[in-house]
Formats: C-alpha cells, structure tokens, sequence
C-alpha cells in the first residue's frame, strides 16, 4: 500500500494558541490542575495534530489508560479496547493514529487492512500481550483437544489468529458462559487473574473445566486486597470498583468488578459520597473531567506502556511517520486473527439467553 508524503503542520498563531489553551482548559485540563505554561505548551502541539489530522483525513482513537492531555486534546474517540477496535472498523478514515499500545494497533490494521495505522509509541507492548506466543496457544490445544481458545484481547495479532474468539473484561463472562453451553471445558488465555475470576463467576473448577494460561497485567497484579478495608475506613461511605484484571481476593472485596467502560457506567449511574477506581490511573482523570461534580480517592498505578506516547510523538506520527511506528500485520495472520474478533462482536451482541 501507498504511504501518505510527509505532511508539516504550519505553526499556530499567538491568537490561536490563546484560543486551543482555553479549549484544553475547559476540556478539563485546568481542572486536572494543568498550569497555564503547561496548557500553552500543551495547545502549540494539539492545535498542530488537529489540524493536521484534518489535512490528512486521520483520526486519533485513545485508550482511556492515556495521558490526559491526549484524551482530551486530540482524540476523536476514547474506550476501552472493544469501543475502540468497533469504531476504528466503521470509520472512513485513511490512516489511523492509535494511541494505546502495540496489541491495539494491531487489532485496528486487522480490521482495517486498507488504512494505514500508526502507533506513535513503537516500544509500547503490554506484559499480558507478550506473555502468551502463537506456539503457546498451539501446545494448549494440543494439550486440550477439542476445547475452544477464548482469547483476552489483549493479545498479538498471531495470537489472535490461533483462537476461536475474543473477548474483553467486559464481556468475557457472556462469551465464555455461551461456550460452556456446547463444550465441558474451555481454554482462557493469557490472564490468569481474569481467568480466576471468571472461573468463580461462572462456577467452574480451574485447570479440570476452565483451563487458564499464566499471563498477568504488571498493573493491576499489585493492588493489594488488604488496602481495601484500609481505605473503607478512611473513607466512609466510598465505592470502589476494580478492574476485572485484579486477583480474586481484591474482586471479593470492592463493590464492583468490570472493564473500564463498566466502571464509568458504574459510577456515572449511582450516588455515593466518593469512589475509588482500582486500576490505571488515566481512568481516574477521565471520570474527574466526565463527572466534576463527584469526588475521586486516588488508588491507581501507571502503566509504563500506555503512558509511552505523548503529544510530540502523536505529532511525529503525523508528520512524516517513522519505519518503526508503523503497523503491519502479515495478510495471512491479518485474516485468520479477524475471524475470532468478529466472533466476539457477533457473542457479545447477541441477546439471546447466555
Ligand atoms: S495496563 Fe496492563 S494490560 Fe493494560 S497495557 Fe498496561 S500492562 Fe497491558
């Protein structure tokens, strides 16, 4: 495929620089605490990436584990990485610039072979991703014959191509509950966490029914259990909520377990004094701009992946793409691994009884 030339943004004038700082401000930067130089700074390269992305018929899709100045600066959408691989596949854009990590552009180049998909941030891999190998997958179901590979999302594209279908934190117990309807055992990779969790959830006994690979989230392994009560105490009345990536013993001890859109709906349908969100810290600073009025206990950790991109390499991608922030997928990986993500999106909006 054609690459699109090298394309400069011009530089913005003093008025509007003004102008993209007050925007990034009421966006919610200033009630993130941003300085005005911050902003200033800030809106010389999101007034540059906007209007480059207009220029060039882009659109910057942003996980919601990403800085902040990306999610509410420059991205067009933002999601978990179901909403993001959905509307990547619906949109008529030429090029798409992913600002998560190098799994989720994968997904995007799959379901888009035709567009040009670019991750500013090359480096930006995923511990869960790189814990499992296509071969991995092949001895699983040499070990188990006959028992279907559900595959957590997060995941390489050759991976993906291995499995019978994808699922999300989100919609992983519907997925699985519809498999175990036509089949005694299931294979679930790379999470093991997850894959506890979704064993207790669905009453089956790990490793015998529910077979799960030992894969982890550098993030949300380390949250420990014990701080929950901790914090209960410190806070009364405080609603926490955990990622579906955390163990078993800190998913037993908070109000609610979900992905990450879950938890925003979560916390947008209920009134409580205050919430606690246990996973990356990029979902507190979204549901502190999504809901001003509510208040946020801080309980998070960086993930040194996602937090990889900034607004420059956003801008660089743009500009003149290097080598190495371009996404490929070989065609006959690209095709097998779209199958099991199309599977997910057929399970997933079924409604009939799971
Ligand atoms: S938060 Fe965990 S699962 Fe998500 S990209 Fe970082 S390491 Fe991977």
């Amino acid at each position: 495929m054609a690459l699109l030339k090298e394309t400069r943004a011009p530089e913005p004038t003093p008025a509007q620089v003004e102008a993209e700082s007050a925007r990034l401000a009421d966006k919610g930067l200033a009630a993130l605490g941003w300085r005005d130089e911050d902003l200033e700074r800030a809106a010389r390269l999101t007034w540059k990436i906007n209007h480059l992305k207009k220029a060039t018929r882009a659109i910057v899709p942003a996980h919601v584990y990403q800085r902040a100045e990306i999610l509410l600066g420059v991205a067009d959408f933002t999601g978990d990485s179901y909403k993001l691989a959905k509307l990547c596949a619906q949109s008529d854009a030429k090029r798409i610039v992913f600002c998560g990590v190098r799994f989720m552009a994968e997904t995007a180049k799959v379901l888009n072979p035709d567009k040009e998909v670019l991750l500013p941030a090359p480096e930006a891999g995923c511990s869960l991703s790189e814990s499992i190998t296509a071969a991995d997958v092949r001895g699983l179901r040499r070990k188990h014959p006959g028992a279907p590979v559900a595959t957590y999302i997060n995941t390489s594209a050759a991976v993906k191509a291995e499995s019978d279908v994808i699922v999300t934190s989100a919609n992983a117990p519907k997925i699985l509950r519809k498999l175990f309807e036509t089949n005694p055992k299931v294979i679930f990779t790379p999470d093991a966490m997850m894959g506890r969790n979704l064993a207790k959830e669905l009453g089956r006994t790990l490793g015998s029914e529910l077979v799960v690979w030992d894969g982890s989230c550098i993030v949300h392994e380390n949250f420990d259990a014990a701080s929950v009560e901790f914090y209960r105490k410190m806070y009364p009345g405080v609603k926490i909520l955990a990622h579906f990536e955390c163990s078993p013993a800190l998913v037993g001890a908070v109000d609610f377990i979900g992905g990450t859109g879950d938890m925003m709906r979560w916390v947008g349908e209920h009134k409580a004094p205050s919430y606690m969100l246990i996973t990356e810290c990029g979902l507190g600073d979204l549901a502190r701009t999504s809901f001003p009025e509510k208040v946020f206990v801080p309980m998070c950790r960086l993930c040194p992946y996602m937090k990889a991109t900034d607004l420059s390499r956003v801008l660089r991608a743009l500009e003149r793409p290097a080598a190495s922030q371009r996404i490929d997928v070989p065609a006959a990986v690209a095709q097998r691994a779209r199958r099991p993500i199309e599977r997910m999106f057929e399970l997933a909006e079924d409604s009939s009884p799971a």
